[in-house]
């Protein structure tokens, strides 16, 4: 298990889009592990592999109070409806937007069986599935910001009360050990 770096904007690979996975072999199970660790590290709740630099269809996910998810070549198969929900992402420390999401998404997925998993998810895992592949598509959460919107930057207020995908705790280190320590108090938005 290892801890990996995180790759920030502007680094053309988050731009990339990722390639799909053919066999689930060793190396593609240690990644998927370090990609656990890196965004339990980070406070994260989603990670997928464009960020860590490995140009694959691999995403993690872990939700507060849940155990981790790990879906090789993740797709949203469907999605319904739209909302506005704050989001950030660790591979752009330090800023949040208002961007418009689905109310609930059809997902599928393999796990590191090679089994098909499917799912039909609404809020929080909604919101971070959507963001996770749309990193393997090479597009970030801002791209989906109003014109008249801005990033904005985050305040210690709001990385108390807000939900974010990936958002991640380089702040500083204060705000890490909030985020990491108390994620039972953080309420889906
Ligand atoms: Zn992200």
């Amino acid at each position: 298990m290892a801890i990996l770096p995180i790759i920030t904007f502007p680094d053309k690979i988050l731009r990339k889009k990722a390639r799909k996975i053919k066999t689930i072999d060793s190396s593609i199970k240690r990644l998927s592990y370090d990609m656990v660790d890196t965004m339990n590290d980070a406070g994260g709740i989603g990670l997928a592999a464009n960020q860590v630099g490995v140009l694959k269809r691999l995403i993690v996910v872990q939700l507060p109070e849940e155990e981790p998810r790990i879906y090789v070549n993740p797709e949203i198969i469907y999605r319904e409806g739209s909302r506005m929900v704050e989001e950030g992402c660790l591979s752009v420390p330090g800023f949040i937007g208002t961007v418009e999401r689905s109310i609930w998404v059809k997902f599928r997925a393999l796990n590191l069986e090679s089994k098909t998993v499917r799912i039909k998810a609404d809020s929080l895992l909604a919101q971070v599935l959507e963001h996770e592949v749309d990193h393997l598509n090479g597009i970030l959460y801002m791209d989906h910001l109003e014109d008249h919107e801005k990033l904005r930057p985050i305040s210690s207020e709001e990385y108390s009360s807000t939900i974010r995908p990936d958002q991640g705790s380089n702040l500083n280190d204060d705000l890490a050990k909030f985020h990491t320590h108390s994620q039972s108090e953080i309420q889906p938005s």
